[in-house]
């Protein structure tokens, strides 16, 4: 790339589990500028997680000013902004105060399994699943705002009178930054809900009777790319209009140019998350994935296959923060890197049950293999480790669903970062892994959706020119030895679900 023939840019919104980001993009895809900021999570109990809804908007807010500041590029050189977020997670506000009634439910919670067991016996899975895409789970948004309604004092009443507002991550923060004059969410967020119908693309209303909420509450939709409204003067004078929302996985999809039907990349994050396009129509998969909707932009929608991996970087944080066994997440790759193997230790972090392809929510972590030699170094690199041997499992899935095999994984995320994981995870799957150049292509994504809709970048193929080189890693294991790391990771998965608590 020249010299960037525009003089404006694109400000991207990455609302994560983790941190809230802003990053400012070029024409050319690069990241020019970024700030970012750590939300705190909250675990009140076993299984349980949340966090505070005014601390993900101020948290958010905080880094659209320092991003500008860090820069010198201001609101009147940004032409757009775009929003990408965690999915799933849930929050329920007063619609005339603003204040939500309730901690955000987050995606891994696991509160609601009692409730997504119950659909499952009650026989609604395979109407669940038609409908949706998606498999009766407490991942998805629907049974975390029952459990609101059902359990925060005056909720219901309230809903049924048409005073709360439901919204996941990308909704609270359009309500809040456009001064609380949109309540809306994009398809690809709604398509996490388990309330929309990815075929009529609507919500859909034998669900929410099922599920018992009121479809007043819910935000309108729309495409992921076009207008969503503009940041209040109130907040920040002078922005340009939010113009692009995605959920975080399909904007990384969309990052990574995968347009195309049988396009796969992975992510790795506080969780890991597979998708793969698949074309116009959905895929039902017989491997324990889902069906969502991939790309909802350009008047036409594609949809993907995903596997969704709960705890994979956040089982770095977990080292740092409750084991204290490192003082740095990046760290970690030297340790790991500083002996040969684990000795057959495992950790399987299925600290709140396991994703895909397993679907246990009853399982829970456990460390696996231990002997008097084990030591920081043997744990450290299993749980680096773990995060590899999850996205196997997913990669195996989407195969045998897709009925060919992967030549190449595509991947981003913070967690990418670390170079032995990626080449254990090439030498695990027997295939290059590219990792893009930029690891934040979560927020090209959503650059991507909101610089298309106001002419930013003219089309797809626009973006593909952006398509950075980044590293490939090529895998260079014996298969014998990968054949037997392989079977001891099952087994060590067979015994976190033998259900004993
Ligand atoms: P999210 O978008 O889910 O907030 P990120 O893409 O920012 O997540 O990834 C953050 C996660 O990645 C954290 O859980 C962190 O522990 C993990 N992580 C970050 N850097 C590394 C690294 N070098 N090695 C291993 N894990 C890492």
């Amino acid at each position: 790339a020249g010299t960037p023939q525009k003089s404006k840019y694109i400000m991207a919104l990455d609302s994560g589990t983790t941190s809230a980001r802003a990053v400012i993009v070029d024409e050319y895809g690069c990241i020019v500028s970024q700030a970012q900021r750590a939300i705190p999570t909250i675990y009140p109990k076993s299984g349980w997680v949340e966090q505070d809804p005014m601390e993900i908007l101020a948290a958010q807010i905080a880094v659209m000013m320092e991003v500008q500041f860090k820069s010198g590029i201001h609101s009147d050189r940004i032409a757009a902004i775009g929003i990408s977020n965690q999915r799933e997670t849930t929050i329920v506000w007063d619609a005339d105060s603003g204040q939500p009634i309730h901690n955000a439910i987050v995606w891994q919670c696991r509160r609601t399994a009692p409730l997504a067991d119950a659909l499952i016996k009650d026989g609604y899975e395979s109407m669940i699943r038609e409908k949706t895409g998606l498999k009766p789970d407490a991942y998805f948004s629907a049974t975390k705002i029952s459990w609101i309604l059902d359990n925060v004092d005056g909720a219901r009443e309230a809903a049924d009178a048409g005073q709360l507002m439901f919204g996941t991550v990308d909704t609270w923060l359009l309500y809040n930054l456009t001064g609380g004059r949109v309540h809306a969410t994009d398809f690809t967020n709604a398509s996490r809900t388990m309330l929309f119908n990815i075929t009529s693309l609507e919500w859909d209303q034998e669900l929410l009777e099922l599920l018992n909420i009121p479809a007043a509450m819910l935000p309108d939709l729309r495409w992921s790319s076009g207008s969503f409204g503009r940041v209040s003067g109130e907040i920040m004078t002078h922005m340009p209009p939010i113009t692009g929302v995605a959920g975080d996985q399909q904007a990384s999809l969309f990052g990574h140019c995968c347009f195309d039907e049988g396009d796969v990349k992975n992510t790795y994050g506080t969780g890991c998350f597979m998708l793969m396009n698949t074309g116009a129509r959905p895929v039902s998969s017989k491997n324990g994935l889902v069906a969502t909707i991939g790309i909802a932009e350009g008047g036409h929608v594609s949809y993907a296959l995903e596997g969704s991996i709960f705890h994979a970087g956040s089982v770095m944080s977990w080292l740092r923060d409750r084991l204290e066994l490192v003082s740095s997440v990046e760290e970690s790759a030297e340790i790991a890197q500083s002996i040969p193997d684990t000795g057959g230790c495992y950790v399987v972090p299925a600290f709140s049950g396991l994703g895909a392809p397993w679907w246990d929510p009853d399982a829970r972590g456990l460390i696996s293999g231990l002997s008097a030699a084990s030591d920081r170094a043997t744990l450290i690199r299993a749980a680096c480790e773990s995060m590899a041997y999850q996205t196997l499992d997913v990669l195996r899935a989407m195969e045998a669903d897709a009925g060919s095999a992967m030549s190449e994984l595509a991947v981003d995320g913070a967690a990418a970062r670390n170079e032995f994981i990626m080449q254990f995870q090439a030498d695990l799957l027997g295939i290059p892994v590219r990792r893009s150049e930029f690891v934040e292509t979560t927020s090209l994504g959503a650059a991507y959706l909101a610089g298309l809709a106001v002419g930013y970048w003219e089309d797809r193929e626009d973006l593909r020119q952006n398509i950075g080189r980044g590293r490939t890693f090529e895998p260079s294991a014996d298969s014998e030895r990968i054949a037997r790391l392989t079977a001891g990771w099952h087994d060590a998965v067979a015994r976190s679900r033998t259900n004993i608590h």
